[in-house]
């Protein structure tokens, strides 16, 4: 028998005969692949959650809350305030009672919660992918824990990716000015579609105010430190902000597209369609010796992502913000240099 010539797909196809052996994995007793239903108590001054399992929830229930004691109980009733219901007419009063939940009502339309076999957490059951073949209708771990085990069986590394990626949206928060954002007047600016294809966003917009900023995208990247403004924000669908992403607005318009860009936002048609620059407020503040500092102690541990940053300046500009302050250690230079490639 020939073997098979190697294709595109191989990578993928190898995760068909790779599996994950577990060690050091252990479940405490309480975590059961059941569901259950979780609601507050109703003791206005409690904070516990209560959690009943799904199976044993009986018509005539008694809960008693395992912090204050407060009881749900089937048929009882928690009275919120005393009311009188008036003729607005005369102002005489119709009726007189208390405003009251009926137990029954509280606990029958609580959610449901299911744990997760592998981090142990109780979680809505939405949060667990559906598996009709399982008592509870859906899979034993939970969407994260699949996401994790899938990336170690396929070799994507997900966890690092992901951490990759909030490391950087950490980083360029630093550099934001959300003060300067009016959600609302950059859909107006874009008569709420898409830039670039013109699909229409109108559905984002609840009695004229927007609900999201999930479709505005940088046209100056943060990735050159550009904040999102009104002045730098462009409208774009789900797949053209995917597309756009961190790409410099020359690289991704036509040239037609940028003059209307600049006509549109008052940004510099130049400036977009030339070569990426960074912030020029940025960099300024990356002058700044403490602000330097404070942004080494809150990336100590994972500091990859600002040693890629202070690469990137220097490469471009040849300002190096490691030689801003003396109390900033030697050996991250040493760090950012091994990352230069
Ligand atoms: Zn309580
Ligand atoms: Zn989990
Ligand atoms: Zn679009």
């Amino acid at each position: 028998m020939n073997p098979s010539p190697k294709k595109a797909g191989e990578m993928a196809r190898r995760a068909a005969y790779t599996k994950v052996e577990r060690s050091n994995f252990s479940n405490p007793d309480h975590v059961e692949d059941k569901t259950f239903r979780g609601f507050q108590c109703l003791n206005k001054d409690c904070t516990n959650f209560l959690f009943i399992k799904t199976d044993t929830i009986d018509p005539d229930f008694e809960y008693p809350c395992g912090v204050c004691g407060f009881v749900h109980k089937a048929g009882e009733t928690t009275i919120l305030y005393d009311y009188e219901l008036k003729d607005t007419r005369d102002d005489s009063t119709i009726e007189q009672g208390s405003f009251e939940i009926l137990h029954d009502d509280y606990v029958g339309e609580s959610k449901e919660y299911k744990y997760c076999i592998i981090c142990g957490t109780l979680k809505p059951f939405e949060l667990f992918g559906i598996h009709r073949r399982r008592s509870t209708g859906r899979q034993g771990e939970c969407r994260i824990c699949k996401q994790v085990y899938n990336g170690i069986k396929n070799q994507t590394r997900l966890v690092e990716q992901h951490r990759e990626a909030s490391q950087k949206r950490r980083l360029f928060t630093h550099f934001e000015d959300r003060s300067k954002m009016d959600v609302s007047a950059i859909y107006a600016r874009f008569d709420n579609c898409c830039f670039k294809c013109g699909l229409d966003l109108s559905g984002d917009l609840v009695a004229g105010v927007a609900q999201k900023e999930g479709n505005l995208d940088h046209t100056l990247p943060v990735f050159y430190l550009w904040p999102l403004t009104t002045d730098n924000a462009t409208l774009l669908c789900r797949e053209h902000n995917g597309a756009k992403a961190e790409k410099w607005p020359g690289e991704f318009y036509t040239d037609a597209e940028l003059r209307k860009l600049s006509a549109v936002t008052g940004i510099d048609h130049r400036l977009m369609a030339g070569e990426p620059q960074f912030n020029p407020a940025a960099l300024s503040k990356l002058e700044d010796a403490e602000f330097i500092e404070s942004l080494f102690e809150k990336f100590a541990r994972y500091p990859q992502e600002l040693l890629r940053l202070r690469n990137r300046i220097l490469v471009q500009t040849g300002f190096d913000f490691l030689d801003v302050s003396a109390r900033i250690s030697p050996d991250w230079k040493k760090q950012a240099d091994a990352l230069m490639t």
